[in-house]
């Protein structure tokens, strides 16, 4: 299984418009940063996780050929902004299953009502079938067997995603101990690290660091990243051997 980082960004992605900070203009390719989703692919199967505004970028970048569903974490724009782009799958394709919580796909109807429209639809919108992810029930996707995993990104429910040996978890703040018991084992871990100051929704760097150390995972990649968390190469400098910043385009092997 590859996992393939097509975003490792914050919501507004790096650099931010109009911004003259020193990360913002750096031109190490490290250091550009889309918005945060992740390709799963092997030879049989290929899952993306959100679908954020960098969605068609990043299927063009990737060289992605098919998407067998869509998993979303959560409601917010920069996860969920790219839904028109899935359209050259669908006409490849067919409709795309979505899997979500059921009220991130109620949002998404009352936000992409076209995509929705069952009676007199445009000819040509982007077509989805949608699945229910209910915590506690693992489901399949092709040979992939995902199991949700309930975590907490301020007040708001999100969902991460263990597939076999890799789990990958975003915007998260808070993890309550039945949900790290689902991540026991796990090889490969992706978590947020937006920042060293604290904040109020999403893991800061050392908190992301204190995760990893309670998961025990042999390698960590870090993503959801703000340009106020530095250069890329000089936060990799200050990291434990096995704990890497996530970069776009990155492609690892599980
Ligand atoms: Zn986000």
């Amino acid at each position: 299984m590859k996992v393939y980082f097509l975003g490792t960004g914050t919501s507004q992605g790096i650099p931010v418009i109009g911004s003259n900070h020193s990360v913002c203009l750096s031109n190490d390719l490290k250091d550009k940063r889309l918005r945060v989703s992740v390709w799963i692919h092997d030879e049989n199967n290929s899952i993306v996780i959100d679908c954020g505004p960098d969605f068609r970028q990043q299927m063009l970048t990737s060289k992605c050929q098919k998407v067998d569903a869509i998993l979303f974490t959560h409601e917010h724009a920069d996860h969920t902004a790219g839904m028109d782009d899935i359209r050259p799958f669908n006409f490849k394709q067919g409709p795309i299953p979505i899997y979500a919580h059921d009220r991130v796909l109620k949002n998404l109807e009352k936000r992409f009502d076209y995509i929705f429209e069952t009676e007199n639809k445009y000819p040509g919108a982007p077509s989805i079938q949608s699945n229910e992810v209910v915590n506690n029930k693992p489901f399949s996707i092709g040979s992939f067997q995902v199991i949700p995993i309930n975590v907490l990104h301020g007040n708001l429910q999100v969902f991460g995603y263990r597939i076999g040996d890799f789990a990958y978890l975003t915007d998260v703040k808070t993890v309550e101990p039945s949900e790290i018991e689902k991540l026991k084992g796990v090889k490969v871990l992706v978590v947020n690290a937006l920042r060293e100051e604290p904040h109020h929704s999403h893991f800061n760097l050392q908190e992301a660091l204190d995760f990893v150390t309670l998961i025990q995972p042999e390698i960590a990649y870090f993503t959801h990243i703000s340009h106020i968390l530095g250069f890329h190469d000089e936060v990799q400098k200050k990291l434990p051997k096995n704990v890497f910043l996530a970069y776009d385009n990155l492609e690892i092997s599980i």
